[in-house]
């Protein structure tokens, strides 16, 4: 029934999507964890609108705040890290792939 309903009174031209359907995904969107349709109309929704634009832009701030708090190093970083110290280990030039 919801989604009948959805179906029939949700579309909007040209696939935009409006600020509660923006306001759910965000988060998503902004640690990158959305496929790419989807992100390229939220883009466009945070460029038309001054509200979720603004929400987009508190949210990196506080990401970012808590990443130079935190000073654990994303996953990849220490494997690339790692690698780098075991080819030095090996005599290995570290940039060669
Ligand atoms: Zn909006």
């Amino acid at each position: 029934m919801k989604e009948w309903t959805m179906k029939l009174f949700g579309r909007k031209p040209k696939g935009s999507m409006n600020c509660h359907q923006v306001g759910a995904v965000l988060q998503e969107f902004l640690d990158g964890d959305i496929d790419e349709e989807r992100a390229r109309r939220i883009e466009e929704h945070l460029e038309e609108c001054r509200r979720c634009g603004l929400e987009a832009e508190t949210y990196e701030r506080i990401k970012a705040t808590l990443a130079a708090q935190r000073p654990d190093v994303p996953e990849e970083s220490v494997e690339r890290l790692r690698e780098f110290g075991e080819r030095l280990a090996r005599g290995e030039e570290p940039s060669s792939q």
